[in-house]
């Protein structure tokens, strides 16, 4: 009997889950698998702007990911990879012996690199956001003016103002102090706000985030705050008590020591396959894969659309079958939470917004969870 084959999935991420699933469903003969990754669930980015803002129980947008791995007969490994051999086909971690592999899925996300600074919020991961809340609203809620500074204009910047506003001014009026005098500001960096949206969205976020009273910064790239001040790289500053850092997406240092090959910001380089453009024995998906041309955005859609490639894609390689290649989605659906009663949405060129929407969102938000609860 041939010895087993080994399946490593580095991160249980928005794609790999539907690996995990889909060895639930349907076990592959002679094949071990391990999951490595720090934490037994993962919050669904689609409902953290509910949880934020207060309406939505975290654990309603947790999926198990230790239920997960038990049904797909993996081993759940709670640590974090720390180095990568592809040549020897080897794991570093940060709590034990390395971990070897005949085939490797990469799927560690690429969360912001806020700057390690006194009253710098970051917003990954989740856990961490939700832990930084509670000493948010005991500052915010004193009864003196207080400035909130949210950094980054994607989806998870608005989404996390619109979330941030709600929850701090209710705060705020609950203790009985004036919900006027807390000011919130979105500045959006370099690009703008929301660079990869169609235009006519874009402006009814901007006239909503107006609506809710948050002020929306200059176009400008923001440095690392200082004694109660945001430099931006056009010559001012902006005066902020906190900052919630939602800018950019950053690869780890220790993929740049490995011999795999990454594209120039230091992402997985991999093909429409999903297969590492080096290795033929690694895999990357989510937001740690660099697609090059073929100009993946990065977000938890096209993520959660990768899963189910990544997983036939590795049952294709175990069985030494051609891959399927990903292909983004030219029409995507895009919601975006713009408070806990609001969402702005587009498609194939057409906008729409209102209560509705964010009804909308809700329910296709908990289909997807409910997807991942394996009896
Ligand atoms: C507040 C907020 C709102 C957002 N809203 C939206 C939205 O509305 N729509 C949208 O499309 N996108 C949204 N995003 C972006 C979205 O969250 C990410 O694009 C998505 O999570 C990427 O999925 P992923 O699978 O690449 O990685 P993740 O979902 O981040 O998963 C990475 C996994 O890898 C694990 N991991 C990390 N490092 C290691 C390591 N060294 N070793 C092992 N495991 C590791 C993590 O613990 C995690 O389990 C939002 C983000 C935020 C912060």
């Amino acid at each position: 009997m041939p010895a087993a084959r080994h399946l490593l999935l580095v991160g249980a991420g928005h794609a790999s889950i539907a690996v995990l699933r889909d060895l639930a469903q349907a076990p592959h003969p002679g094949l071990r698998v391990t999951v490595l990754t720090p934490s037994a669930s993962l919050s669904y980015s689609g409902m953290l702007p509910g949880i934020v803002a207060g309406g939505t129980d975290p654990a309603a947008g947790r999926i198990d990911i230790a239920r997960l791995a038990a049904a797909a007969g993996a081993t759940l490994c709670l640590d974090r990879a720390t180095g990568l051999d592809p040549d020897a086909r080897r794991v570093l971690r940060a709590g034990g012996a390395p971990l070897g592999y005949d085939l490797l899925a990469l799927d560690i996300g690429a969360p912001p690199a806020s700057p390690a600074a006194d009253g710098v919020i970051p917003v990954r991961p989740p856990d961490a956001l939700l832990a930084h809340l509670p000493a948010l609203d005991a500052a915010s809620s004193r009864p003196a003016p207080f400035h909130l500074a949210v950094v980054g204009g994607g989806a998870a910047g608005v989404e996390l103002a619109f979330a941030l506003a709600h929850r701090l001014r209710a705060r705020r009026a609950a203790t009985g102090t004036d919900p006027a005098t807390l000011s919130l500001t979105l500045l959006p960096g370099p690009s703008g706000l929301l660079p990869g949206l169609l235009r006519r969205a874009a402006s009814l976020v901007a006239a909503r985030l107006d609506a809710c009273r948050i002020a929306l910064g200059p176009p400008a790239r923001a440095g690392i705050p200082r004694a109660g001040q945001i430099p931006l790289d056009d010559g001012t500053s902006l005066a902020a008590d906190a900052v919630v850092w939602a800018a950019g997406a950053a690869a780890p240092a220790w993929l740049r020591g490995s011999a795999l090959a990454l594209d120039p910001a230091g992402f997985v380089a991999v093909a429409p396959t999903l297969r590492s453009r080096s290795h033929d024995t690694v895999f990357a998906a989510g937001d740690i894969a660099g697609f090059g041309a073929l100009g993946v955005p990065k977000s938890g859609l096209y993520a959660v659309r990768q899963g189910p490639v990544l997983a036939e894609n590795l049952r294709r390689a175990l069985a030494g079958l051609p891959l399927r290649r990903f292909r983004p989605q030219r029409a995507a659906l895009y919601l975006l939470a713009t408070g806990p009663d609001h969402a702005i949405g587009t498609r194939n060129g057409l906008v729409v917004s209102g209560a509705w929407v964010r009804r909308w969102k809700d329910r296709i938000d908990r289909r997807f969870i409910a997807s991942y609860a394996i009896p």
